[in-house]
């Protein structure tokens, strides 16, 4: 295609809604039709990246391949699109300011005022369309963060606002709102949608397509309500109805035609039919399990769905390519430390040992891995569930007592896991962790070289601390083979103990890189050998 097309997605009435699922979904559908397309999150936070939220604010940080901290609904975009996204993709309030007020103090403006309008809304625009020369794309996918009417997303929908009149049919905007069942009434309502179509007006933007989410399917006559209410054509009302797996969402909104109309809007015409063949087949496996597994998460943000967001959907991913149901239990390591590990762990099948930071639960997590190293139980431990990992064998296995990570404990007398050499000097907590891709070397014979069927991998990291090599030949000589090492840092990336069935900590995050087209090798295997530890029983 010529010219790139940009396309909207707005939210109204209620956050949650999905906009991100129905975003990816968009993407892949236009994937599967031969379009190359790009998707991006506009957050109209004022951090300029979600690496120093707390997960309870916004759920997991997703980490892209070239080290971007970034909202989970880069994530998304990756499982559905089974591309990578990168530093392009997400851009906050944060971002933007911190770019115009670094280009006014270098005096670019040339005594100008600098005001929202259009510095900020120019400089908005200026990382939609980066976006889209990055890759020349087909088409650039905008979700903006936050509900219709927050005061903070004025600017986001201002900068639509202007491109919509400045590149007319290359723009198509989106806007999903939910249409409410009340069960008192036994009606589906419209009213919230015409609402927040108002209010999407009032701000100078007529949505082309409404997306609606709701809980039963919408009649006729609520569709042309809608559509005369909100100036759009009976078509353009699409409904994405509740599914049972984030991943139906693509085929529910081909069979309302939301591609079609989004490729209508933009004028494209000859457009060939979606190939969803391979998708298909990942449902049909999702829906048809021969297996089913109990697989312990524990960690300490278990409140919160969206905080294991990445390792939540790694399992969904390996479940089906196993034809297993996996049943994840989100267990809280705190939890774990008031009472008896096993009472909290007996029946599990697998355990997983979650990345995090600081020191509450740190205990209940060693406690955990304890409790699968002595019972052979298949044990995954993820960036601080691989630290974990360390120091419970250093502790019980090698009688360091006291053992410990200095994140944990500066004073320790054994600091097997220690901050990294080149995090030392660094005082901002913001983007300096090691983060994104790095190499990985994998020892033959090993479990995860057997795993990965390679010797050379790369995965993406986000951490300050790191085993500490002047333990190594101890460790070694008990019985813990390091089988991944970053070969120019000699950083130790792999740790796997032989004796065990199967037990693999990790430096970094496999979670990251599963996606519905391309499941993680490890969590593959993870979950192949809690099939095979649930069969034994
Ligand atoms: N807190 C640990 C570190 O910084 C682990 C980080 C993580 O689990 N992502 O090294």
């Amino acid at each position: 295609m010529s010219q790139t097309r940009y396309v909207f997605v707005t939210g109204g009435v209620a956050s949650s809604l999905g906009k991100g699922i129905v975003a990816a979904s968009l993407g892949n559908l236009l994937k599967a039709r031969g379009f190359s397309v790009a998707i991006q999150k506009l957050d109209p936070y004022i951090n300029v990246d979600p690496g120093t939220l707390n997960p309870y604010e916004h759920g997991e940080c997703y980490v892209t391949e070239d080290g971007a901290e970034t909202d989970l609904d880069l994530g998304h975009y990756e499982r559905f699109l089974n591309v990578p996204t990168s530093i392009h993709n997400n851009v906050t309030t944060g971002k933007v300011y911190k770019a115009v007020i670094e280009k006014e103090r270098r005096g670019d403006f040339l005594g100008k005022t600098v005001q929202v309008i259009p510095h900020i809304t120019d400089e908005i625009q200026n990382w939609i369309k980066t976006l889209a020369r990055t890759g020349n794309y087909d088409f650039v996918i905008t979700e903006i963060g936050g509900t219709v009417g927050d005061i903070e997303s004025l600017p986001y929908i201002e900068a639509v606002r202007q491109m919509k009149w400045e590149l007319g049919s290359k723009c198509v905007s989106i806007h999903l709102t939910l249409v409410p069942y009340l069960k008192a009434a036994g009606e589906l309502k419209t009213k919230p949608t015409q609402h927040s179509v108002k209010a999407l007006l009032e701000q100078g933007l007529q949505p082309d397509i409404i997306v609606c989410r709701t809980e039963l399917d919408l009649s006729e006559s609520i569709r042309r309500k809608i559509a005369l209410f909100c100036n759009v054509s009976y078509e353009a009302v699409v409904q994405s109805i509740d599914a049972e797996s984030i991943y139906e969402v693509p085929l529910n909104l081909l069979k309302e035609g939301l591609d079609v109309q989004v490729l209508k809007s933009t004028q494209c015409t000859n457009y060939p039919e979606p190939d969803m063949k391979q998708w298909e087949d990942f449902l049909y496996r999702l829906k048809h399990p021969k297996y089913e597994v109990d697989v312990a998460l524990v960690g300490k943000y278990t409140a919160l769905k969206d905080a294991y967001k990445s390792i939540l959907e790694a399992f969904c991913h390996a479940g089906a390519s196993n034809l297993c149901k996996v049943n994840v239990h989100r267990i809280s390591s705190e939890d774990i430390e008031r009472g008896s590990t096993e009472d909290f762990l007996k029946g599990m099948n697998a355990i997983l040992v979650a990345p995090g930071f600081g020191d509450r639960g740190i205990e209940g997590k060693i406690s955990a891995i304890k409790y699968a190293r002595e019972n052979n139980i298949p044990f995954l431990g993820i960036c601080l569930g691989m630290q974990c990992s360390v120091i419970e064998f250093a502790r019980d296995v090698l009688h360091l007592e006291g053992a410990h990570s200095t994140e944990i404990n500066p004073d320790t007398k054994y600091p097997v896991i220690d901050i990294m050499e080149e995090q030392k000097k660094l005082a901002n907590l913001g983007g300096t962790m090691r983060l994104g891709n790095y190499d990985c070397f994998l020892v033959e014979n090993t479990l995860v070289r057997k795993i990965y069927g390679k010797a050379e991998i790369k995965e993406r990291h986000r951490h300050r601390y790191e085993f500490n090599n002047e333990f190594l030949d101890m460790f070694k000589e008990k019985g813990m083979c390091f089988s991944g090492v970053n070969l120019r840092d000699k950083l130790m990336e792999v740790v796997e103990l032989p004796s065990h069935p199967w037990f693999i900590g990790v430096q970094f995050h496999p979670e990251y890189r599963s996606t519905v087209l391309s499941p993680h090798p490890l969590f593959v295997d993870f979950v192949r050998a809690a099939i095979d530890n649930a069969k034994k029983k």
